[in-house]
């Protein structure tokens, strides 16, 4: 490999890449020009673009020039023989997050190559966030037609509603199977080599497929995902007990169903069966039900979601015994004593209890591959802010080539996020320092009605606030006083803003009412742009729309901020 250097001869016809606008050293040092130290250059205007981080490369001979606009001008970064590597960039996984990496490598001229071993899309377009939101699609409307009084305050009268649990399951497969298409047919039309084997890392830039073959890459990504967690003690067989990658399926309709875990996969699925007619008993480690969001939400949340519906639960329980059959039997201890504390016997038990990284036999702990990664806690692969994979424990030292992102580094396990992260971790292989914010990004639980936030929930903007010393405040808007909500009447719920109250910066908002999920984001962009609450006040939104329960937010912010004397 040669860097660094003007190639000539043998090298020459092999020159592919650029590899450092990666590094962004200065030019002129590295490559002489081959007469007196001047640069000709050899880009054609029909076949060369400008990538997106600004750098113009030529499609033929694949070397990248900085771009001076100004001057119209461009000189060749560092140049590699390519000869040496198969790709530039080889992802293992072609989930959202492996799939958000590529699209952004091609886009920036990288060779790129991505592995699956099981079906493109990985678990949000398969078995995930894609099938599930289809299921709730569903479970909206027939919560919504079997609710009468409703309707007929709306005018409307239906007769009986029936389900055909077949077909509900179909839409939701036939969904997945559409956009899982999509996004395989998105990466072939891109350039994207796709190589349908499951893949493991055997140094940092050498990868094995399935079939013993090997493959070089400047820069490999690991996007392996996650798979569900199942605590010891449950055994799942998949048709009486199982995890959401069965459910999914919806294959038969229990009576009564134990889901294990209150977080937002168990909350989403207790709305599906719920809407479905199925009781449902929830059980819960902790002290209290859908633990994670914002305590004043969680609350609203357990009014609207759990309370008014078929469902009970059992908190500070862990269900240490799960025996499959007919019935399952469930053997619940205290989540303290570990003493038992009650049986159940249920038709069908759901495990949600959170996922794990999927980084079995995926060589980073191979002695040959001696990497010297250790995993962090949950099995997650180290990564830094950069996406860069660390050694890991007290070693913070980078492991070079080697990037990890998605549910696999456990920073945030959301689809998005994992997109976000490869998006990133391409800007770093390119040399362009990013790091993603993570508290800009947010989320949403997609029941009826869904529940969202981004940014701290309050009790940690409590915390920030007395540590670093700045006046919290808070504000909440209802929809009980939104005509939109209102004509819909669907009124329940509320919005939380949380801010400093000195600068008017936006800490957090939390969200549950009617298209949280949507509303969320004007939050969200308002934190990544730290748009402050007293600019967001004059902002106009539209009239009458459910956006308008945040513009009351914001509005109440302003005039606490300016009861403070603050603009
Ligand atoms: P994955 O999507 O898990 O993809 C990893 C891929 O890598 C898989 O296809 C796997 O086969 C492949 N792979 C692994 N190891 C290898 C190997 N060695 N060689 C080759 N291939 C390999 N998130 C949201 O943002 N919104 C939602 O509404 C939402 N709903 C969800 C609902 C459910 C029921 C579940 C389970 C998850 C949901 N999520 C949601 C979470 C979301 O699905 C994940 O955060 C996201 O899929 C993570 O993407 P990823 O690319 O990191 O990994």
């Amino acid at each position: 490999m040669l860097v660094g250097s003007f190639i000539q001869s043998s090298c020459n016809t092999n020159i592919a890449l650029a590899h450092s606008y990666h590094r962004r050293q200065p030019t002129s040092d590295l490559i002489r020009g081959p007469s007196k130290g001047k640069w000709t250059s050899p880009v054609h205007p029909s076949r060369s673009f400008v990538s997106s981080s600004g750098f113009l490369k030529d499609k033929k001979l694949g070397l990248l020039f900085s771009h001076s606009r100004s001057r119209n001008t461009q000189r060749p970064l560092i140049v590699v023989c390519q000869d040496s590597f198969d790709y530039d960039v080889a992802i293992i996984g072609a989930g959202v997050g492996g799939h958000g990496a590529a699209l952004h490598a091609v886009a920036n001229g990288l060779k790129t190559c991505i592995f699956e071993a099981q079906d493109i899309g990985g678990t949000c377009v398969n078995r995930g966030c894609v099938p599930s939101k289809a299921l709730l699609s569903s479970a909206r409307r027939i919560r919504e037609l079997r609710d009468r009084h409703h309707l007929r305050s709306l005018g409307v009268d239906v007769a009986d509603v029936a389900v055909d649990i077949q077909a509900v399951a179909g839409h939701a497969q036939g969904l997945a199977n559409r956009v899982q298409k999509n996004l395989g047919n998105s990466l072939k039309a891109l350039g994207v080599e796709v190589i349908h084997s499951r893949a493991k890392v055997k140094s940092s830039q050498l990868v094995e497929l399935a079939n013993g073959e090997t493959i070089r890459a400047r820069d490999i990504i690991l996007a392996p995902g996650s798979v569900p967690f199942v605590p010891p003690g449950i055994q799942v067989d998949n048709k009486t007990v199982f995890t959401s990658d069965q459910a999914l399926k919806l294959e038969w309709l229990p009576s009564w169903i134990a889901i294990i875990g209150s977080g937002y996969i168990g909350l989403e699925f207790s709305d599906v069966y719920s809407s479905l007619g199925t009781e449902v008993t929830f059980v819960e480690a902790l002290p209290n039900l859908i633990p994670g969001f914002d305590p004043e939400i969680s609350r609203a949340a357990h009014r609207l979601l759990i309370q008014s519906r078929p469902i009970d639960y059992y908190t500070r329980s862990l269900a240490t015994k799960v025996i499959p059959g007919q019935p399952v039997q469930v053997v619940l201890s205290d989540a303290d004593t570990r003493v038992v504390s009650r049986e159940l016997q249920v038709d069908a038990v759901l495990v949600a209890t959170g996922r794990k990284p999927n980084t079995e036999n995926l060589g980073l702990d191979d002695d040959d591959a001696n990497l010297g990664i250790k995993l962090a806690r949950g099995g997650f692969i180290p990564t830094n802010e950069y996406m860069q994979v660390i050694r890991g424990g007290e070693d913070q030292v980078v492991v070079p080539h080697l990037y990890c992102i998605g549910d696999a580094n456990g920073k945030m396990m959301l689809a998005h996020a994992a997109s976000m992260q490869g998006i990133s971790a391409i800007e770093n292989i390119m040399g362009n320092r990013h790091s993603v914010n993570h508290r800009a990004i947010p989320a949403a639980c997609f029941t009826h009605p869904e529940i969202a936030y981004v940014g701290w929930t309050e009790p940690q903007a409590r915390q920030e606030a007395s540590q670093q010393g700045f006046p919290l405040e808070k504000s909440i808007a209802h929809f009980r006083a939104n005509s939109k909500a209102l004509a819909e009447m669907e009124a329940e719920g509320m919005a939380k803003i949380l801010f400093n109250a000195q600068t008017g910066e936006l800490l957090g908002c939390h969200i549950i009412g009617i298209h949280a999920s949507d509303l969320i984001q004007e939050a969200a962009n308002a934190i990544a742009n730290q748009t402050s609450v007293y600019d967001l006040s004059y902002c106009v939104h539209t009239h009458p729309t459910l956006s308008e329960v945040l513009d009351e937010a914001f509005k109440d912010a302003k005039r606490k901020m300016l009861s403070r004397n603050i603009r």
